[in-house]
Parts: structure tokens; sequence; C-alpha cells
């Protein structure tokens, strides 16, 4: 479509482009001070301030005019609109997911790809605009027109500079447009102005200068293009060469992520101070292009840096003076605080660190260390300052058989203020490079034993890094997670390196897997690590005025004193050893629901998916309750905070939910296409208040699975009661579209029972999937049993903890022997179907019914980790299934008219079925309820044959 623009563009306009006109345009107004038709009359031209101001104004329009009405750039211009409408029409939806279409979210979607049409654009037009009159051969008349330099040079710069400006007006508008088109009228014009005019056209006028400059410098078109590109290029590979500091990139330094919680707020000095920088190497370099602007015939190099000698008069000398100044000062503080104020470190630094840290400390993994028993902390954030001071006092007990006489932390200098042992201890061993300290206790801590650990420290935001800010405290809507301020003890293996290759460039082996499901010591630690079990939690938290602060817990009082706002909040069941704490301007939206107090603190302007995330949460405690045991706590608090990061999280009663996911959600409840997705977030994040807050596997293989898998299948569950099955049918599509994605890219797939958490596409897709799957054919009441059972067992159970193995065979108690099969299926191997329909051929009967004649294939195989199969044998229930067609609102809707479970021992199997509507498709595993790579051929559009009865 765009091209079909361009050439009707080009063709359009075509006329208007012969050299002749344009010249005759600027004929006309050169004539506007020197009328050379009346050369005969004595005339004294007069050069003064005004008329360099006219020649200079009347040069731009020109430029400009001739930049803009080239066919050309409106054929790109065409162009441009049509890439961009089709853009964001085809990303509108991705897997059924919508995003309103707010305005960062249009912004995102509009100039992600539009950048590089850009770069190309402007490098384009540098040579165009500059070689112009070079390729009319008109050059040598206009360079001997009595103007200097300055004023050809300058107007050509700001036609070229006023192009990206143009294009990002348009976007501007197709932006506008596309909100209005969906019925959006949230518009944020100071975000489209700010994101494009301030930020993004600012940086292609450094590129327009740069690459305007070379090619004056170069004085030949090509290799001024080929020079730009090596540019990027360098830009590409500079990290690699080592160079990456953003001091050495021209033009680089001022991304900033927009929230709608936060704004720019945290980046504002940052990109200013890197404007200033690259604005002033800018204007140098625009001193330059003045001082080689070729004018009359070519000379050579020398004869050029001889003529810009010359040129140099004062002002442009006082000019370079003042610009150098700046230049060099802003870098100076750029440099300032990127290196000194924090610290700056070369590419491959954290690699190197966390090898050299695995090398030396990894000896003392495993070593007992004492449990957290008791977290008693105060957090007290100044958001206006982003900065922050906590406090606590953790309750210790060696919960070991044997003493422990040396207490190992990963823990730099700077981390704390306070680090008091409440017994006598020395400070044995520093690392100050790798971060480690070895604590000997003498005497050593006896198996019982309890003691106690007070620290403090602060956290603020020391001006702006090399590679961003720090975000851990923000203007508005910190979300701090405890374990990037609290004390830990022992090694922790999260720092190693994962990947294969980068450890055997450090000489390190495969990295050790998490023990089997079953191991005796792995099950004495917590699956989010080995610092405590449950422990008792209270937190007095403040921060400013016009911010709620909060943390897991109950809020025991609220007040004021000099201008701050305290809370005290204090959990009266354990939990675990992971807190959040968060502060914003909130707005606050509660509903009681059977005595327990439902919240949701969100950004005032986010109301679009409030009332889902609500009845979300009613419905999550009735049903999970009704299976998995009462809702344990009096109250449930959704926090939103900003899209620094997208994901949510459940800690006890208290769920941090990035902004950037459900509460922006684009979800039509009439249309069953589209994925509820705020609905299923929220009941999969309830879902964690039963697991694993409640039931929490050890540092094992399969843990994370019970904690993840068993939350999204809770989700889908409740999803698939409340939806309906044609929402089921496209959710387990979905799921089982990313879990063939994820592991069509793993290497070493395994089966669920020895999964470690970080295969994503198991532990949540294929947990949705096969999990809801499964609940369907051993029947929904017995599976739900069975998780109750589980969960009545082992609730806050450690010491073991419980592992996914009890948890199969708590599955196996309810489930029936002819399915059994299946769980084994499920949790140790991994079970693909290639189901398919063959044929489906239907005939009216005389009674007004049908009957329909069914063939179906079906083929079961074994993959191992390795994606080598092996033909399983086939003695599995199935689902077979008929679609029927309706009217609904003018528009043909597929409806479920018949589904069966079927028990399938032959590759090929028919069925005859007698039908009250009339069939359309027809198949088997209609649902996508099977594992089954090609799940297109599963449905058979359904023939009829002339009916017998009409014989
Ligand atoms: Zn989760």
């Amino acid at each position: 479509m765009g091209m079909l623009f361009l050439f009707i563009g080009t063709k359009r306009f075509d006329f208007a482009h012969v050299a002749g006109k344009t010249k005759k345009r600027k004929g006309q107004d050169a004539t506007v001070k020197i009328p050379e038709n009346t050369a005969t009359v004595p005339y004294r031209p007069i050069f003064d301030r005004s008329t360099l101001l006219s020649q200079f104004k009347s040069k731009v329009i020109l430029e400009v005019r001739r930049a803009f009405l080239d066919p050309y750039f409106k054929g790109i211009l065409f162009t441009a609109i049509c890439f961009l409408i089709m853009n964001e029409w085809a990303g509108d939806s991705v897997n059924g997911i919508k995003i309103l279409p707010v305005t960062y979210r249009m912004l995102g979607s509009l100039t992600g790809s539009f950048d590089l049409f850009m770069l190309i654009l402007i490098i384009f037009y540098s040579g165009q605009i500059i070689w112009k009159e070079r390729e009319l051969k008109a050059d040598s008349i206009m360079d001997a027109h009595p103007v200097p330099n300055w004023i050809p040079m300058l107007s050509k710069l700001i036609a070229l500079i006023l192009i990206p400006g143009i294009m990002l007006f348009v976007l501007m508008l197709v932006g506008l447009c596309i909100q209005t088109w969906h019925g959006f009228y949230d518009y944020d014009i100071h975000l489209y102005f700010k994101r494009l005019f301030l930020l993004d056209w600012t940086g292609f006028i450094l590129l327009c200068v740069l690459a305007f400059t070379v090619q004056t410098i170069v004085n030949n078109k090509y290799l001024g293009h080929f020079i730009i590109i090596l540019y990027f290029l360098f830009g590409m590979f500079k990290g690699m060469l080592g160079f990456n500091h953003t001091l050495y990139f021209y033009g680089s330094g001022s991304g900033a992520m927009y929230s709608d919680m936060n704004g720019f707020s945290p980046y504002v000095s940052k990109v200013l101070w890197y404007k200033l920088y690259w604005g002033a190497c800018a204007v140098l370099l625009a001193f330059l292009s003045n001082l080689f602007w070729k004018r009359g015939l070519v000379g050579d190099i020398r004869y050029r840096i001889q003529q810009a000698k010359i040129r140099v008069s004062p002002s442009i000398g006082y000019g370079i003076l003042i610009f150098s100044i700046l230049f060099l000062g802003s870098g100076g503080y750029i440099f300032y605080n990127t290196n000194i104020l924090n610290d700056f470190y070369p590419p491959k630094h954290w690699e190197k660190q966390s090898a050299d840290f695995e090398k030396a400390f990894k000896k003392y993994e495993g070593r007992p260390q004492p449990k957290i028993t008791s977290v008693n902390c105060s957090v007290d954030l100044f958001p206006k300052e982003v900065r922050l001071e906590f406090s606590g006092t953790y309750i210790l007990k060696n919960k070991h058989d044997v003493r422990i006489d040396t207490i190992y932390t990963a823990q730099k200098d700077w981390m704390y203020n306070e680090y008091d042992w409440g017994r006598p201890s020395e400070l044995v061993f520093y690392d100050s490079t790798l971060g480690w300290k070895m604590y000997a206790f003498d005497p050593p801590i006896q198996p019982g034993d309890e003691f106690t650990l007070e620290f403090s420290g602060e956290r603020k935001r020391k001006g702006f890094r090399n590679n961003g800010v720090d975000l851990l405290v923000v203007e508005n809507g910190t979300m701090i997670q405890s374990s990037s301020l609290f004390p830990s003890f022992g090694y922790n293996g999260g720092r190693e390196l994962s990947q294969k290759l980068v450890r055997k460039k450090y000489d390190l082996e495969e990295r050790k897997k998490l023990p089997d499901h079953d191991d005796i010591k792995g099950n004495q630690n917590a699956l989010l690590g080995d610092d405590a079990d449950w422990v008792n939690f209270e937190a007095v938290m403040s921060t400013d005025l016009d911010q709620i602060a909060m943390a897991p817990g109950y809020l025991q009082k609220e007040w004021q004193e000099e201008d701050r706002r305290y809370f005290h909040y204090k959990m009266d069941d354990q939990i675990f050893n992971f807190f959040t704490f968060v502060s914003a301007r909130y707005e606050v939206l509660k509903e009681q629901h059977n005595g327990i107090s439902l919240e949701i603190y969100h950004h005032p302007k986010h109301t679009y998916n409030l009332e889902t995330m609500m009845d979300a949460m009613k419905k999550s405690i009735d049903y999970y309750g009704s299976i998995y045991g009462p809702y344990p706590y009096r109250q449930c608090r959704i926090l939103e905070f900003p899209r620094y990061a997208s994901f949510a999280q459940s800690f006890p009663n208290t769920i941090p939910f990035s902004e950037a996911i459900g509460f922006i959600m684009d979800v039509d409840p009439d249309d069953p296409e589209n994925l509820d997705f705020p609905f299923w977030v929220t009941a999969h994040e309830m879902g964690h208040q039963w697991w694993p807050h409640q039931v929490s596997g050890g540092s094992v293989k399969g843990a994370n699975f019970m904690s993840e898998g068993l939350s999204e299948y809770s989700a889908v569950s409740l999803l698939a009661r409340e939806r309906g099955d044609k929402q089921l049918r496209k959710f387990l599509k979905y799921e089982l579209d990313q879990y063939l994605d994820g592991r069509a890219f793993d290497s070493k797939e395994p089966p669920i029972i020895s999964t470690e958490g970080n295969e994503q596409y198991i532990v949540y897709n294929k947990a949705g999937h096969t999990l809801y799957a499964m609940s369907d054919i051993i029947g929904i009441d017995r599976f739900n049993r069975a998780l109750g059972k589980f969960i009545d067992r082992y609730r806050y159970e450690h010491d073991p903890y419980p592992n996914i193995g009890q948890f199969i065979s708590t599955l196996r108690e309810e489930t029936p022997e002819d399915l059994q099969y299946l769980i084994t299926d499920t949790f140790e191997k991994i079970t693909l179907y290639e189901n398919k329909a063959k044929s489906a051929n239907a005939s009216e009967n005389s009674d007004g019914t049908y009957t329909l004649d069914l063939k179906v294939e079906a083929k079961k195989v074994y993959s191992d980790s390795l994606g080598v199969q092996t033909t399983a044998k086939l003695a599995d229930w199935l689902e077979i299934g008929v679609f029927g067609e309706e009217m609904k609102d003018g528009e043909k809707e597929e409806i479920p008219i018949y589904t069966e479970k079927v028990f399938i021992t032959d590759s090929i199997s028919t069925f005859e079925i007698t039908l009250d509507k009339k069939p359309f498709k027809a198949g088997i595993d209609p649902l996508f309820k099977f594992v089954d790579r090609d799940s297109k051929d599963n449905l058979i559009k359904v023939s009829f044959e002339s009916t017998k009865d009409n014989i």
C-alpha cells in the first residue's frame, strides 16, 4: 500500500520537480534585494544587519519549501503514515491480549519501528540538501551571491532539521487519530510533546548536524553516507570494542522511560545534562561546517584548511570558545555523576565478578547457618529526596543439630551503617572487591540458640549512572523488595553465571542443578532461600504526607509526625521471609467481601480495569476458598507500581502489580476472542495466596512448579468457570502455543517433576494448559479434592518441606485406576499427541436431526529431554467434538454443540453421532486440551452428502 502511495506521489508531483521551476523560484527569491534586471540603473546595494536577516529569512524559506515540496518527501510522508497505521493495526493485539491505546503505548508502538526509517531519511536528506545546487550545476551562480557562508549553510541545516520534526508531528497526528478511532479520548498531549519533541526530535537534530557536517567536510555525497553508516556500526558494536561509556558516543545517554505514575522524573536531570553536552558538541560541529563550507571551485584539503583559518572571525572564535567550555564543562559534570558519584563498570565487569565470586566462595555453599524467625523493621521513605533509611532486628535461631561457629554473608561496606550481632563475634575475613564477610562466633552458636542481629542503612539516588538511573526509590511509586535491603546469610547461588558458554569462558563447570525433588537436604530449605522458614513480621513505614506507604500485614496504627505519614503493619500469622515496601500517591478502591477488606491502590487515572480486578479477587477468594480451604487473611490489597518492571507478585495479602499489566488492558467483555488478562493475572496472583504462601516446596526440583503451576491452574480453572467454554478454548490455545514455542527454544526440556523453575514455558504455560486438561479428564471435583487434601496435609509444613512427589501421590489417591497413566504422562514424561480429523460426513434425518460420521486419527508420542521421540501405546481418554454455526449480532459464530470423552486405542477411530443441530465443523480435541504441535488439523469442515432419507 505504501509503495502504491509512493508511486502515485512520485507521478503526481513529477512536473513540479523539474529543475527549471525550482530555479525560477530561486531566482525570484534572490532578486528581492538585488534586482538583476535593473542592473543598468545606478544602484548601491546596502549590506547591514537587516539585509543579512532578510537574506537569511528568504533563504530559509526557500530551502524549507524546496525540501518539503520535493515529491520524494511527499511520497515518504505518505509511506510513513501508511507504515505507522499498518504497524499499529498489526501490533494491536498479541495473542488476543489487547492493551488500551494510552498515549505512552501509542508512542511505544509508533516510534519503535520508526527510528530506523528516520535515520535513513536524515542520512539521505543530508546529502540531498547540501548537494542540491551542485547537482543542478547552479552552485557557481549561488556561490557568487554576496551572502556570507553562514546563510546558505544554516538555512540548509534548518531545512534538514525540520524534516524529522515534521515526521514526528505527523506521527503525533496519526497517534491521536488512532486513539480517537479506538474511542479512547484520554489524550496526553503533553506526553506526545515531551517524548516526540523534547526527547526524540532533539536526538534527531543532533544526528542532522552530524550528518550535515560530515557531508560538508568530506565533500563527497556517498563517502559522507558511508561515514555516517560507520558511525552507526560503531554505536552497535562499541560495547564489544570496550567503549561503553556514554561520553564517547555522540547523541547517547538521554534515554528515558515514561511511567504514568512517575512521569519522566527520575531521568530529567540526566537527560538535560546529556542534551547540553551533545548540544554544545553539535554547535561546535556546525561551526566546523561553516568554516569548511564549500564555496566556489573545489580546492584541495590544504586550501580548505587555509580558507577555514581565514574564515575564523572574532565572533566565530568567541562562539567556538563558549561552546567548547560548555561541552567540556557538561562533560565533566556527566563524568562526575557516572564515575565519581556512582561506579562506572567496563563491559563484562559483572560477568567477571560473578565468576570470581563463585570461584572464591562456592566452597561455603550449604554450610549450616542460623535461620531468621522474626523480622521487626522500619523503612522511612523520602520520595522527594529519592532516598530511604531502614533499620531492623532479626531474631535468629540455630535450627540445625550442629553448632555454628562462622556466619558467611555477601556484603559490602556501604550496605549497612549498623550491623550488630547480639552475641560475641569478630569479623575475621572481608573481601571488599567481591563483597564477602565472615564473622566468627566464640562461643559458637549451639543448636537451639536464639540471638539477634540489628542492622540499619540508607540508600539514596546519587545523580545518574552511565547505564541509567537508580530506581530503588522513586518520586512516586517506590516498590522495594526486602531482599535488596536486608541482610542475608550463606553462599547464594543466585549470583552464579548460568549460560554454559559464558561459564566455560571462565573455566567454570556446568552449573549444578537443583537437587531432585525428594532430596533430604534440599527439602530442609525453603524455595525462596535458606535464610528462614516461616517468620513473624512487623514493620513501621513512613513516607511523604501525600503518599501511602505499605508493607505486608494489617495496619495497626496510622499517624502523622513532622509532616510525615507513618504506618504500622503487623502480620498475625507466620509468613515467608520476603516482603515488599511500597509508597505512592494512590487513589483507593475498597470493598468488603465476606468480612475481607479488598483494596486496590491505583494511579488516579488508571481506573479502566478496577472492576475486573476486584471481581477476580472476590471470585478467587470464594472459589479457591471452597477447594483449598478459606482465604487465611482479613484483607487483600493490590498495589500499583510504575512500569519500570512489568510483573505482578504475590506477598501475603499484598500484591504489587505493575501499571504495564492489568491496569491498562483493553478487554471487551462481549468478545470471547479477547483474553481477559486483568482477570487472569489477578486470579493467578490470588492463587499464590495458597501456593506457596500456605504450602511451599523446598529448594528442590518441582518446587517452583507447585507454586507457579498450581497458581496458574487455579487461574485457568476459575476463568473456565466464570467465562465459559469459548474463553477457555482461547485460553488453552494460548497456553498451549506458549508452551510449544518455549519448548522449541529449549534444547533440554525436562518433565514437570524435574523442572527447576526457570522454564517459564513449563511452570506457567504447560501447567495452565495441562493441569486444567487433566482436571477435566479426571473430573474437576476429584482433582480439586486432591489439591485440597494436599494443602491440608502440608499447610505451613517445613523441615522437610513438601515436594512434588507427595503432590503426585496425593493426586494418584483420587484418580481412578484407568486414568493413572495420565498422571505418569503429565508429570514424569513429556507427552505429545498427534491428533487429526480425517473426515466428517453428515446427513439430515427426516425428524430434523443430523447423523454425523466422524473419522479421527490419534497418536501419542513420548519425547525425551533431548527431543528424541518414541511412539507410545495408545489407550487414552481423548475428546471428540462438533461445532455448529449461529448468527450473533449479524455475524456467524462457531458454538460447540457436542463434546464427548472417548476411550481410544486405535490410531484411526470412527464415530457415528446423532445431533440436534446442524454441524459445521467436527473433529478430535476441539478445545485444545491435549498437547498437539499441530492443533489446526483437529477440526474439519462437515460435508453433507445427499442423504439416504431423500432417496
Ligand atoms: Zn506467579
